[in-house]
């Protein structure tokens, strides 16, 4: 039992470094707007587009239902269209075009 927790966390942390890796190899421009898909209210609230980079979906932030993170406070977008927490706006300087979604969506998804 033990023994298997432990080579459960190793794997996991494994994981976790693997994935920073590839991260870090990523351009900067598709990293730093990842930065923008989270507790971004203000950011999505003042935009006149959005954009989904998980289905590609575009939308006025008007048209955000759901919130979510932290709990009780809603700061972090759901898209309109899938429910995924991968909106970005306009205003965080990106381009909200489906070339750049569809850029997104290669590199996280
Ligand atoms: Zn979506």
């Amino acid at each position: 039992m033990p023994r298997r927790g432990v080579l459960t966390w190793w794997r996991d942390r494994r994981l976790v470094a693997k994935h920073k890796r590839l991260v870090a190899k990523f351009p900067s421009d598709v990293r730093a707007a990842h930065d923008h898909c989270s507790d971004h209210r203000a950011e999505v609230l003042a935009s006149r587009r959005c954009g989904c980079f998980y289905c590609g979906a575009m939308f006025p932030p008007s048209e955000i239902r759901d919130w979510i993170d932290p709990p009780g406070e809603g700061k972090t977008a759901l898209c309109a269209k899938c429910g995924i927490d991968s909106v970005l706006g306009d205003r965080s300087g990106f381009p909200i075009t489906p070339e750049f979604l569809e850029r997104l969506n290669r590199y996280w998804f």
